[in-house]
């Protein structure tokens, strides 16, 4: 593989093959992450990258563009069936840029948003502060529950009231339980806000009916693709039926909010392989894998307690678990970075009313997207809990370097490819 760039480019090539052989002997437990098939990576770095269609299918402004109109409009029939919606748009470059034209669409700078606080697993830009979403928009935060760690609908709903919000954004990043889609909607009406539902972390469970949809109740609904859906770097913009309802402008909305709104000539090398990740997600074995990844998540969870680990709100329900170090005294930073020596790769993250500042938080974050990908099971989780507790118990880097072995050894028997 990489003839042309070997011939070309040493340089390059050699840092690749290293970044490779990384990803082939590591544990990838970041839950926003996995390995996309080589049918997406081949589609990536195809000649539809090299296409400028700034507009739409059949609205372009540069000639040529017979075939990539032919792809993005296949790219929006699959997204429209796989996630019963009916509009999507495909071209956003990242989820970042697809939830800046939401606001785009839906709001006027200055207007009120209701998202997330970030500590408690939401978004940057669901409104905070250094965000775009919270310097130009009007922002405010929900938590959870001090107790049970869940989300507190009633204060929600509190917030919801008091502020009345013109958006409210239901989706979060490190939070491992259901989202209960119909009572966010139920507070949006409540108020006449728009809810959008950024389904980022999970739109891979809620395609392989492993998280229910929020298709029913959303008016707005987003996502990365490049997450547990398994496709590239990209994100879609959907509208259901629901959101057509409310506002029969909103698609059109949206279109003008990415283009020209927000950006120019469309990626559609990255376009053209959404479409082939999501023809990957339609198929049976795509369900078997959403439902594989949570009850990865779930048996790793239980494997970790029974290691004496404490896991925020006790479990989890989808691809993701917060460990909650305080009773191992380590922090999650020098968690994450011996666990990267013993080739457990993690991300240091906050636990709700978390007592230490975000560059030493008391957690890690924990997901099974990629570790699924490569066919581990609930012997393997059991396995990787007894590492992780051997790891972090001894606080020592030989002890880490140790446990690499095995897990060098795990990856071998389930290469990625
Ligand atoms: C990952 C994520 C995003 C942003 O995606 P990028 O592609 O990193 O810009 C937005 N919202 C949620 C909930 C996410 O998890």
């Amino acid at each position: 593989m990489h003839e042309n760039l070997k011939k070309e480019d040493k340089e390059v090539y050699e840092i690749l093959l290293k970044e490779e052989e990384r990803k082939k002997k590591t544990l990838e437990m970041i839950p926003s992450e996995n390995h996309t098939s080589l049918a997406v990576l081949e589609t990536l770095s195809s000649v539809f990258n090299d296409k400028y269609a700034e507009g739409y299918p059949k609205a372009r402004y540069y000639g040529g563009n017979e075939h990539i109109d032919e792809i993005e409009v296949l790219c929006q029939e699959r997204a429209k069936e796989l996630f019963g919606v009916p509009f999507c748009n495909v071209q956003p470059y990242s989820g970042s840029p697809a939830n800046m034209a939401v606001y785009f669409a839906a709001l006027t700078p200055g207007d009120k948003v209701l998202g997330m606080h970030l500590n408690a697993g939401g978004h940057l830009t669901h409104g905070w502060k250094v965000n775009f979403s919270g310097k130009y928009y009007n922002s405010f935060f929900y938590g959870v529950d001090k107790e049970t760690s869940l989300i507190n609908y009633d204060e929600v709903e509190e917030i919801a009231k008091r502020e009345k919000p013109k958006l409210i954004f239901a989706g979060t990043t490190s939070y491992p339980r259901i989202i209960d889609f119909k009572r966010f909607r139920e507070i949006a009406d409540s108020v006449g806000a728009y809810l959008c539902a950024d389904i980022s972390h999970i739109s891979g469970l809620v395609v392989a009916r492993a998280h229910p949809t929020p298709a029913d109740y959303a008016h707005i609904v987003t996502t990365t693709t490049h997450k547990t859906l398994r496709g590239p770097r990209g994100a879609l913009i959907m509208v259901t039926k629901e959101g057509v309802e409310k506002d029969k402008e909103l698609p059109e909305k949206i279109n003008k909010a990415v283009f020209p709104g927000l950006q120019g000539g469309p990626h559609e090398h990255q376009v053209a392989a959404i479409a082939v990740c999501l023809k990957e997600a339609m198929k049976p074995s795509f369900k078997e894998y959403g439902k594989q990844v949570v009850l990865n998540a779930k048996t790793l969870a239980k494997e970790l307690i029974k290691n004496d680990f404490n896991i925020v709100s006790g479990g989890t329900d989808n691809h993701l678990l917060v460990l909650d170090l305080r009773n191992k005294e380590i922090s999650g930073k020098k968690t994450q970075e011996l666990l990267e020596k013993a080739g457990i790769i993690v991300n240091k993250n906050a636990i709700p009313f978390d007592p230490k500042p975000p560059a030493t938080p008391s957690g890690v974050r924990l997901g099974t997207p990629a570790i699924t990908t490569r066919k581990m099971k609930e012997e393997e989780m059991e396995k990787i809990a007894k590492l992780i507790r051997k790891v972090v118990d001894s606080k020592t880097e030989n002890v880490a370097l140790e446990v690499k072995k095995e897990v060098e050894e795990m990856c071998l028997q389930f290469p990625i490819y």
